[in-house]
């Protein structure tokens, strides 16, 4: 095999200027040069297959999106204030790809930035404070959207440092969480039922309620069944709005559905996007309805510089169109579909894989040491993540034990790709685990 080839003395480079805490993800990290759909290459020509990058959905190095912000880039890109053509263009396709009502569109830059101001409408129009959010959660870096989160694999005092407004609810993980099973809705309906009724004891509103509808940061574990249907209608019977991270788990990833509310049949007050509506492009949105958006004037106006600037809306647009055009959401499905099957067969023969999550191209293989306890295998996921980039596959860990493979590919993925991945996964785990 291959050795990994870096280049230490960049490597030092980024070290001296770098600022520390951004996370190093490898040790010795490959040199990206350049991208070809769901491969990078490094600079010495190797191959990498991209099982990770939830950012880039249609393929690194789309020509057709290189094209198009080249070709606007050299017409126009400039502050937001002005008036031009595709902003009112993109706003009005991402309303017609909202459910009824949601027809009121913010362009911002990131997904923290979009879910800080979804945190902002939920205050503005409740007049009220306190914010539900999950334990095992992630919603962004912004002070509004790093308070939402909960989750511990980067920040280990999480729990000790939230501000006092967030109430922070038992993670719906049907897997590992305190009820285990797909009959455990009530269950941990009534933990959020509990956690309304002491705000309300102690004369505490509520402004409102922010998940991600498939449980992404926990390793892509779908909620159970009838979950937010409950839990929304308890928000908004006390004043709360109910906010959609679908910052992960939107956008056609999921292969059966476009948005992930659609998979717990809810319609959200505020949905929140990034990450892939721009394949990498600094684009964000948050689409709410009209009411809900007004109320921000209360507080003055929004303004973002580059948020929704002439050539993020047309980045927007032909990413949408991309999507259409490549039935992107369809391979999603489809090549989701072929790879968690196999990834399943993996679970009849090794013990450490304990389950397989997730649905699409949005798949959590999750090892564990012993299959009653379920102690997670953390060391082990990290070993199994660098022999598989040894081999060819860029893989990482997500959640908060950090052993769960999280598999967010590009939504090209073709079924070639998704064998070698499973292939040299087999063989990984055939080494010794
Ligand atoms: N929400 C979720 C569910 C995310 O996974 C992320 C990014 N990992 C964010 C929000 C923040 O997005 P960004 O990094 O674009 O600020």
């Amino acid at each position: 095999d291959a050795p990994v080839l870096h280049s230490t003395e960049l490597l030092d480079r980024r070290q001296q200027h770098f600022a520390r805490p951004q996370k190093n993800y490898y040790s010795k990290p490959p040199q990206i040069e350049r991208g070809w759909k769901e491969y990078l290459f490094d600079v010495e020509g190797r191959a990498y297959l991209d099982m990770v990058n939830n950012v880039t959905i249609l393929g690194h190095g789309h020509p057709r999106l290189a094209a198009a912000v080249g070709r606007q880039w050299s017409l126009l890109n400039t502050n937001s204030r002005f008036h031009y053509a595709s902003v009112a263009e993109f706003s009005e396709r991402l309303a017609a790809l909202a459910p009824d009502g949601l027809d009121t569109v913010f362009l911002v830059n990131s997904g923290s930035e979009a879910n800080d101001l979804a945190l902002r409408l939920a205050w503005a129009f409740s007049g009220e404070r306190n914010v539900v959010s999950l334990l095992e959660a992630y919603h962004g870096w912004t002070v509004a959207s790093d308070a939402v989160s909960t989750s511990i694999a980067d920040n280990p005092r999480a729990l000790e440092t939230r501000p006092d407004w967030v109430h922070a609810v038992v993670a719906p993980n049907t897997y590992r969480g305190q009820f285990r099973g797909s009959d455990t809705t009530d269950h941990y309906v009534r933990s959020v039922a509990t956690k309304l009724r002491e705000l309300e004891d102690g004369a505490q509103g509520l402004a409102g309620f922010i998940c991600e509808p498939v449980y992404g940061n926990a390793g892509g574990i779908p909620l159970p069944k009838g979950y937010l249907d409950a839990v929304y209608a308890m928000v908004r019977q006390r004043g709360g709005v109910c906010i959609a991270d679908e910052v992960q788990v939107g956008y056609g990833r999921l292969g059966d559905y476009f948005w992930g509310f659609e998979e717990q049949g809810v319609v959200p007050d505020i949905i929140t996007i990034a990450k892939g509506m721009g394949n990498g492009h600094p684009l964000g949105a948050v689409i709410t309805r009209r009411e809900i958006a007004d109320a921000l004037e209360k507080e003055g106006y929004f303004f973002s510089s580059s948020g929704g600037s002439p050539v993020s809306s047309v980045v927007g647009h032909t990413v949408l169109d991309l999507i259409e055009e490549e039935k992107l959401q369809d391979n999603a499905r489809v090549v989701g579909g072929y790879l968690k099957t196999r990834l399943q067969a993996l679970e009849q023969r090794f013990p450490l894989v304990g389950a397989v999550h997730g649905m699409g191209l949005y798949l959590g293989v999750e090892f564990v040491r012993d299959r009653n306890t379920l102690e997670p295998a953390k060391e082990e996921t990290a070993a199994i993540c660098d022999r598989l980039l040894e081999l060819g596959v860029i893989m990482q860990p997500t959640g908060d034990h950090l052993n769960v493979l999280k598999i967010k590919p590009p939504l090209c993925l073709s079924r070639e790709s998704a064998d070698f991945f499973a292939d040299m996964l087999t063989r990984v785990l055939d080494e010794g685990w």
